[in-house]
């Protein structure tokens, strides 16, 4: 079992109530296996909302201001000190400028060690799949993305909001399904203007065996 998990065993139990038959009132649905981009500005308040529970949805940044600079999965493990991040934890970009900070965490598992899934990454690791055509995060980010000037070659490794990836003592890496119930959410206040690529993520091994939407909604700051 991921520590994570039982460590945070209180903050799983606080969970919200969250409406069952569509997004909550100025919320977006991502449907099942599809993505989307938004602008956010300094300020600003993404909330990312799992409505049906066990999905992951993938996060990607890019700095308006310098699209060469992205989010960095290194960046942010190493000036955080943590595999887990949650409440407090600062996402960086590759130059290591702060691009957002976790302010609400309800879950406080999230992975930031797998790359987002792909066609290569049904190809390769499901070849019973015999390359049939699968919809992907990857896909999803770059169909997102592209229209704001993303390269689809800078899309690298995302924070996987509450996908559950653990290493046992023998380093082998496990995904249990998220442990997430309707309603769990991860709110982020942004520090830098970037877009946001946000997926419901395509791969069914990743969701307990079932792909479902993500429902995100951004607070705008103040005079924005
Ligand atoms: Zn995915």
């Amino acid at each position: 079992m991921n520590p994570a998990v039982r460590r945070n065993a209180d903050r799983l139990s606080s969970r919200r109530p969250y409406p069952k038959d569509g997004p909550a009132d100025g919320f977006t649905r991502i449907p099942p296996q599809h993505g989307a981009a938004v602008e956010l500005a300094p300020g600003d308040v993404l909330t990312l909302v799992d409505p049906l529970g066990e999905q992951v949805s993938d996060l990607y940044l890019v700095r308006v201001d310098e699209p060469a600079d992205h989010f960095s999965v290194g960046r942010t493990i190493d000036v955080g000190n943590t595999l887990y991040p949650s409440v407090g934890s600062i996402l960086y970009s590759g130059r290591s400028v702060a691009l957002a900070e976790i302010v609400t965490d309800t879950v406080g598992v999230h992975d930031l060690t797998l790359t987002p899934c792909s066609q290569q990454t049904f190809d390769l690791l499901y070849p019973d799949l015999g390359g049939a055509p699968h919809r992907s995060c990857f896909a999803n980010l770059v169909a997102a993305l592209e229209p704001h000037g993303v390269a689809p070659d800078t899309i690298g490794g995302t924070m996987n909001v509450f996908m559950d990836v653990w290493t046992d003592a023998d380093g082998e890496l496990h995904i249990d399904p998220p442990p997430t119930a309707p309603g769990d959410c991860l709110e982020l206040r942004i520090l830098e203007p970037v877009i946001a690529g946000i997926t419901a993520c395509s791969a069914e091994k990743s969701n307990n065996g079932t792909c479902t939407p993500i429902d995100y909604r951004v607070t705008r700051a103040a005079g924005y």
